[in-house]
């Protein structure tokens, strides 16, 4: 089924056959095991994922259900589901990264990222060289005989650049080197970065995919089925395992993740226009925005601009604390991908490890909103976020 959009495989996930029929949704097997008449294919599901299943902690019919729908969203081979986006992350780091092994990583990272890779540093000695985003050549200077990964995101987070992931995992296949893509902000629908070269995705789906703000996992897709079984093997013993109902949950935030992902888009692209006239705003950082630097990447890898964007306002730091108590119907609140438009202040919550100076060079101001739309009315999110504005 392959050579259907996304759009259909998203709605048509794969179901495990009955006795003749089969569910149309799949079931929750709410089961920490299984049980076997033959001791040899107990044996052998030990040892592969494809085999029979055997035990929560390899993997579950839920959760491969699961594993199959993004693995075919994004063109993988196999995936793991996990659950968090950063059990998934740190599943592929602890698997292909050890002592004295060096990584490339973009410098726009998501928090969580940043931090373990630092702890890799510290603790087992691993060097990281950070690059921009959409420089080959830098990739290229800093590959070493140790370098394992290129760590990149298809859009970051709080500022919105995207990566050229072409020309990116170009550099790193040429040098031999794995590429992992964190492809959260763009979900399926906007990107497949296997398609573009990469060799690993992984997903926090707790954002978009579940798309609901109840449900916490993570995937991570791998495009070749011998990578896949290696990190498998290593993630049965670490146990980062997705729960039956987590998986479940976010199986059915997929069914409507490209309607939802329309929605997010054209939402993010009115506020951030509007936003961008209104005089109290100083600046919009939404790639779909000609002013953003990694437009023209953008307008050539991505069909539309993501959910999530970021504004500072003329007044700095107070006047973004007062916009952010002053919304009524946008939350302020962690996360993104849901229904409900959030925003948060990157300062001082998601970017809270960060130096004034490294704030800065990553470009987040002291007053730096960023916004999370979600799936309302535009018109009802533009009421709110002008009365929010015209208090601050
Ligand atoms: C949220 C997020 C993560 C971490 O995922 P959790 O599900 O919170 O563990 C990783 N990467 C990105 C880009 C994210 O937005």
């Amino acid at each position: 089924m392959s050579e259907l959009s996304p759009e259909t495989r998203a709605v048509h996930l794969p179901r495990p056959p009955l006795n003749g029929s089969a569910p149309i949704s799949t079931p929750i097997y709410q089961t920490s095991g299984f049980v076997f008449d033959d001791p040899a294919v107990f044996a052998d599901g030990m040892g592969r994922p494809d085999g029979a299943f055997v035990y929560g902690r390899l993997t579950n019919p839920t959760v491969r259900a699961l594993e199959e729908a993004v693995s075919g969203l994004e063109g993988g081979s196999g995936a793991i589901a996990t659950a968090s986006g950063m059990a998934a992350i740190n599943t592929v780091l602890l698997a292909l990264v050890g002592q004295g092994d060096h990584v490339i990583a973009q410098r726009a990272l998501y928090g969580g990222t940043a931090t373990m890779l630092n702890e890799l540093r510290e603790r087992f000695g691993v060097s990281v060289t950070y690059v921009a985003e959409d420089d080959p050549e830098a990739v290229r200077a800093a590959v070493r005989p140790e370098t394992r990964l290129l760590y990149l995101e298809t859009i970051a987070n709080p500022m919105t650049q995207v990566a050229d992931l072409p020309a990116m995992c170009a550099a790193a296949r040429e040098a031999g080197v794995t590429t992992v893509v964190d492809n959260t902000f763009a979900s399926p629908i906007l990107c497949r970065p296997i398609e573009h070269g990469a060799d690993i995705v992984v997903h926090s789906t707790t954002k978009y995919l579940g798309g609901h703000t109840d449900v916490l996992g993570g995937v991570a897709v791998f495009a070749s089925d011998a990578t896949y079984r290696k990190v498998w093997r290593f993630s049965v013993d670490l146990g980062p395992t997705a729960d039956p109902f987590a998986a479940w949950l976010t199986l059915r935030g997929i069914q409507t993740l490209h309607l939802r992902m329309e929605r997010h888009c054209a939402n993010a692209r009115f506020l951030a226009t509007r936003l961008a006239a209104h005089p109290a705003v100083a600046a919009v950082h939404w790639p779909g925005l000609a002013s953003h630097p990694s437009h023209e990447t953008a307008t050539r890898l991505l069909p539309a601009f993501g959910g999530v964007f970021s504004f500072d306002l003329t007044g700095g730091r107070a006047a973004g604390e007062r916009f952010m108590s002053a919304v009524k119907l946008a939350l302020l609140a962690p996360s993104l991908g849901g229904v409900e438009t959030l925003i948060l202040h990157p300062a001082t919550t998601s970017h809270r490890a960060l130096s004034a100076g490294e704030l800065a060079r990553h470009g987040i101001g002291e007053g730096t909103v960023r916004v999370a739309a979600g799936i309302e009315h535009p018109e009802d999110l533009w009421a709110d976020f002008e009365q929010a504005l015209s208090s601050s």
